[in-house]
Order: C-alpha cells, then structure tokens, then sequence
C-alpha cells in the first residue's frame, strides 16, 4: 500500500474531481499505467487517440445518448425502498441497473465501445467473459451497431455459465472455449490478449470492467458514469438534497466507479466500496483485492492485486461470479489510498440473507453481486439512523437461479403443495 500524506491526498483529489486523472501516462497517483507487451502498445496508443478524439465528441455523443435512450432503456429509475429503509430505521434508494437492457449496468460499457469500435473502422470485437455477463452484453452491443464478436470464456466457466453461453449464441457471437491456464476468466483474459496481438488493426478489444492498461480505466469508468450523474440528478429532484452515502459493490470496479465518479467532489457524500468477504478471511477464501491486496501488476495495471508472498496472483472465491477477480481497477487503489472511500466486505452468507430481504421487502430480485451492497448497507444503517442511503443496484439476480436453487433448495416448490 502506498503511503500518502494528507496535503498530497487532497491534491490527488482536487485533480481527480477537475477531470485531470488518469494523467497522460494513465496514471491514479501511484497507480494505473501501461503494462502492456511492446507488441500491444501501438495499438493501445492508438486506441487512447482515438478515445481522446471521438469519447467527448458531439457527434459520438449524440449517437451514444440516443442509444442508451432508446435501446438501453435509460434514466434507470431511482426507487425509493421504503420497507427496506423501515427496517432498517433509514432512508433507502436503489440505483435500478438491473432495469438497464441485458439486466446489469455492463451494458452501458459494451455500448459505448462498440460504437467506438465502429468509428475506429474495426472489422470484428474481441471480448473476454468470466460469468458471461460481459460477454452477453458485448454480444447484443456487437448486433446491435453491425460488428461480429468474438468472446473468450474459461472452458470450466462456459461448463458453469451455460445459459449465458446459449444468450451469447443466440446474440450472434462466437464463444471461444480457453483450455489453457486456470480454464477461467484469468485464462480467458490472456487469450483475447493473444488475439488481439495478431489482429491490433482490425480488432477491436472491448475490456469489460474499469482495469487493463490505459486507457481502458479511463475509459470505462467515463462510460459508467452516466449511472453516478443520473444518481445525482434523481436524488436532488426527489429528495431536494444528496444522499449521505453512496454504496456499491466491486468487484473489477466498474460499476462503483461509475457511481461513486460523479460525488467524488461532493465531501458531504460518503463513499463505500463493497468487495467479496466469501468464506471468510482465509488465503483463496475471497476476493476481498483492497482490504487484503498487495500492489502489483496485473493484465496491463498496477494496482492492488490479491497474491501470495512470491507475487503468484491469488485464486479468489466468492459466491457471485461477478466479484470473483483478484485485480481491481486502479483508480480505486488511489481512492482507497487517499481515503474518499470507504473499503469494506460483506461474506458470501450476509449477502444471500440481504438478497432475500430485498426480494420480500421490495419485490426486486437483485443479482447476487449488487446483494454485497445491500449488505454493506444494512450494516451501515445500524449506525446511522435516519440517514439517506443511496445503493446502487448493480444487476438483476435472474442470471443466479442456478446457484440461488442449490443454496435455497425447494425455493421451486409451490406454497400450497407443502400443506
Ligand atoms: C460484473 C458485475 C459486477 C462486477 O463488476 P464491476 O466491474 O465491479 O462492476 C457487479 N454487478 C453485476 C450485476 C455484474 O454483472
């Protein structure tokens, strides 16, 4: 962990809220950067030329918030959950991504890049997927602006995650099976890479979290942040104030940033991550990457990183697929470093129990991921009674039917044939 004095902290910052970082090298502070084989880098210098000319664009722009209007269904509502927040002795409002097309808010991030990949003339986009909700959404932005998709998945996940193999099928993509390595998303990732580095003129990577080498950090998290500046917007029509906590899970970090990007000058607003505790503390037992990480290099970024003492990147576990990584993207390794938001976990069992709660109290069945939050939440409240709490509610829980059906068994079973 970098140490960083107050006065440097709030510089850091400053900087941060005018839009100056990353800076020109693609740095958060300490972190961030390009890390990239030198094969890859004149693709990714052009690629940042490429985002600099097209990303703030009117022309790019205008075609990018039609989309999100009229095909992502966006301004995702802001639902105030008044039973939760009776509960809980709170006032409590859910950022509602799981409303957004393809049911999470990675669909956001597949949009934007693919109509950038459009304008940068590529031929055909290259994704990896883990759960396979990166790839799903990669999929349907890929039909959607006309450029085929090839996705990378570990071969066990595409055994794990055969529904969202099928979505992807069915979206037109082509699923690559990764033999190699650990058969997951980390295999997955240095496949895609490998293509890429034989195809950087025609392909187009499309990264699906807020990590990688510059400039996807960058990238990605302006992308994301519709989710924070419509937060803001809503909460201040609704409320007439700003909630005094932001709360949403990370896993890459993508979704947080997003909403945690555009109250970063707000210092009235607190900020909290929320990472996998899984089974518990143990070496492999989460993915807890802030709370336990080391800082290191990984697929592209130094950031914090959750290895062993020898540097070996660490197996990660949780409960929802989504979290399960164990980088984090960098700018918050810089966020955590100079203290504007709070790092916490919530385990595998707490985040089950507050998807239930959700599910009975306001009748949103939220994916396992964004339960974390709600979790972290609930935690919160005890403490801070009265206050607005806003959640953001990353995806919807659909895609874990599988893994809800095994923990809750006879959750399929009619009410009324148990009497
Ligand atoms: C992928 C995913 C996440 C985690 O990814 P981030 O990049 O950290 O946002 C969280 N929630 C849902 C619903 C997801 O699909």
């Amino acid at each position: 962990m970098h140490s960083i004095d107050k006065t440097a902290a709030a510089r850091l910052l400053a900087a941060l809220v005018r839009g100056e970082l990353p800076d020109e090298r693609g740095r958060f502070g300490p972190y961030g950067g390009c890390f990239a084989p030198e094969v890859l880098m004149p693709a990714l210098l052009r690629l940042k030329d490429e985002v600099q000319r097209h990303l703030h664009h009117p022309d790019y722009q205008a075609e990018l918030q039609h989309e999100l209007r009229t095909w992502v269904g966006r301004p995702t509502p802001l639902t105030r959950a008044a039973k939760l927040g009776a509960a809980w002795g709170t006032d409590v409002w859910l950022k509602r991504e799981d409303l957004a097309h393809t049911g999470a808010h990675k669909i956001n991030n597949a949009l934007g890049q693919a109509l950038l990949a459009k304008r940068m003339g590529a031929k055909r986009v290259i994704a990896e997927t883990g759960a396979g909700q990166h790839g799903v959404a990669t999929a349907a932005a890929c039909a959607r602006v006309g450029i085929p998709a090839t996705v990378y998945m570990g071969a066990i996940d595409v055994k794990r995650q055969a529904p969202n193999v099928d979505r992807m099928y069915q979206l037109g993509a082509k699923v690559v099976p990764v033999e190699s390595g650990d058969q997951t998303l980390r295999a997955a990732i240095d496949e895609a890479f490998r293509d890429w580095v034989g195809d950087p003129e025609y392909a187009y990577y499309l990264l699906g979290s807020a990590v990688g080498p510059h400039p996807y950090p960058y990238l990605v998290r302006e992308l994301q942040s519709v989710i924070g500046r419509e937060s803001r917007a809503q909460f201040q029509e609704t409320t007439g104030q700003l909630p005094d906590i932001a709360i949403a899970c990370v896993g890459g970090g993508s979704n947080s940033i997003g909403l945690f990007h555009p109250f970063a000058g707000d210092a009235q607003v607190k900020l909290m991550g929320v990472e996998a505790g899984g089974r518990g503390p143990g070496l492999g037992d989460n993915s807890a990457t802030i709370g336990r990480g080391k800082p290191g290099v990984l697929h592209g970024t130094y950031s914090l990183l959750l290895q062993d003492e020898n540097g070996q990147v660490q197996e990660t576990h949780s409960v929802s697929a989504g979290l399960d990584y164990p980088g984090v993207g960098p700018e918050h390794s810089l966020l955590k470093a100079i203290g504007r938001v709070d790092y916490v976990s919530a385990t595998d069992e707490e985040a089950l129990a507050a998807l239930r709660e959700c599910c009975a109290a306001e009748g949103i069945l939220p994916a396992l991921e964004s339960s974390h939050a709600l979790a972290a939440a609930k935690r919160w409240a005890r403490d801070n009674k009265g206050r607005k709490i806003l959640i953001g509610l990353s995806g919807r829980g659909d895609k874990d039917m599988p893994t809800l059906s095994q923990v809750f068994p006879g959750g399929g079973v009619p009410h009324h044939s148990r009497h």
